[in-house]
């Protein structure tokens, strides 16, 4: 069975085989694995040794993107969120969650969000401290302009947090050059590859120290995992870690590295696609987005306007030919989701168009254009 979700992904097998040994995460062992993890994606963000700090934490990229928030911006602080889709809404709902106030910047499901408007909105409102973006929206399959953004917010004196939890990996990333960047949150079983139980921020240590004491939770709090590290090492995890999620992410992050690291890995995703975009096309099905606004993480399209159509019945049809896709809607018109990331190429694409059609005409479904 291949899963064509944007996370968790479909890993290799000698990612999975990496899971079988158990380890005392103290152990000296294990120790320097977790150290050279931590350095490796250090170097996959552009990291600079003294100014950020790789910070790993047990769980899933909401309990990241969490502790970025709780860790980073004060309780007076204010976020500004693009609201990009359904990763923006869960940022939002994090933030108040924990008590700090969001201003919601309206954005579109069909196009990037536009610099100029952030630009306008900081303008028009000296409160926010920090922007909030989704660099990859899993739900739209939209790439917003990391770095032009990152500009804006730069010059107007703010600071970011960057949700990179469907990005990193594949599209580029370079913290050195966006210091406004006060964090990055992502996860070990996106675009790298991993499988699920670990999140990473990568923080300014700087602005963790000026946030200090403003996490108000001491399992998320990223200050108190940087001096954990400071005080006991970097091989050294504060609370019992996912020993053997981290030893498979050491071999994900070398396969990453073996198939030539980020733009090998931006490659084979694009190919995903535009093979699978154009597959749906050609099986008369309707892509959510143009092919300009079209990013390589995950494609949407529209549910045919036939009303043999189920999102179900489709779902269950393609299990049955050996492809798991997302079983919900994502977007403001109906439209189901493929993921193009993971251990999947061109080919197996190709073979999932080729199970879709196998599918909607096992189901009758004939007009297969969206709903005016
Ligand atoms: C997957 C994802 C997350 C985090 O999801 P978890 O289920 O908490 O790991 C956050 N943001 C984006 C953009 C994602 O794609």
């Amino acid at each position: 069975m291949l899963l064509l979700i944007p996370g968790p992904v479909s890993t290799r097998p000698e990612v999975r085989a990496a899971l079988a040994q158990d380890f005392a995460p103290w152990d000296t062992s294990f120790r320097p694995l977790y150290a050279a993890v931590r350095e490796r994606v250090g170097v996959l963000a552009g990291a600079v040794a003294g100014t950020h700090a790789v910070l790993p934490l047990q769980g899933c990229g909401h309990f990241g993107i969490e502790a970025a928030i709780r860790s980073l911006v004060p309780a007076s602080g204010k976020l500004l969120i693009p609201m990009t889709g359904s990763y923006a809404q869960r940022m939002a709902r994090l933030a108040r969650e924990c008590g700090r106030t969001v201003s919601e910047l309206p954005a579109s499901d069909v196009r990037p969000v536009d610099p100029a408007e952030v630009a306008r909105a900081l303008a028009n409102d000296a409160k926010p401290t920090h922007v909030g973006l989704v660099y990859s929206e899993t739900s739209s399959g939209i790439v917003h302009d990391v770095a032009a953004i990152g500009e804006i917010v730069r010059a107007a004196g703010k600071r970011m947090i960057v949700d990179a939890v469907s990005a990193f990996g594949a599209l580029p990333l370079d913290l050195a050059a966006q210091p406004e960047i006060d964090a990055a949150v992502f996860t070990a079983n996106k675009c790298l590859e991993g499988v699920a139980g670990l999140a990473f921020i990568i923080a300014r240590t700087d602005s963790l120290r000026a946030a200090r004491g403003s996490a108000q939770s001491w399992s998320l709090d990223l200050d108190d995992i940087h001096e954990h590290a400071i005080r006991d090492g970097w091989g050294s995890f504060r609370f019992t870690p996912p020993a053997q999620v981290l030893a498979a992410f050491r071999t994900a992050l070398h396969l990453h590295r073996a198939e030539g690291g980020q733009p090998a890995r931006y490659a084979r995703y694009r190919d995903n696609a535009d093979v699978l975009y154009n597959g749906m096309q050609q099986i008369g099905l309707t892509p959510y987005l143009t092919r300009a606004a079209q990013g390589p993480i995950v494609v949407n399209i529209h549910a045919p306007d036939d009303e043999k159509w189920s999102l179900q019945g489709f779902v269950e049809a393609l299990k049955r030919r050996g492809f798991v896709i997302s079983n919900f809607y994502n977007t403001d018109r109906p439209s189901f989701r493929v993921g193009c990331i993971g251990a999947i190429t061109p080919d197996d694409m190709r073979r999932f168009v080729g199970a879709a059609a196998s599918a909607l005409d096992e189901m009758g479904v004939r007009r297969r254009a969206p709903a005016a």
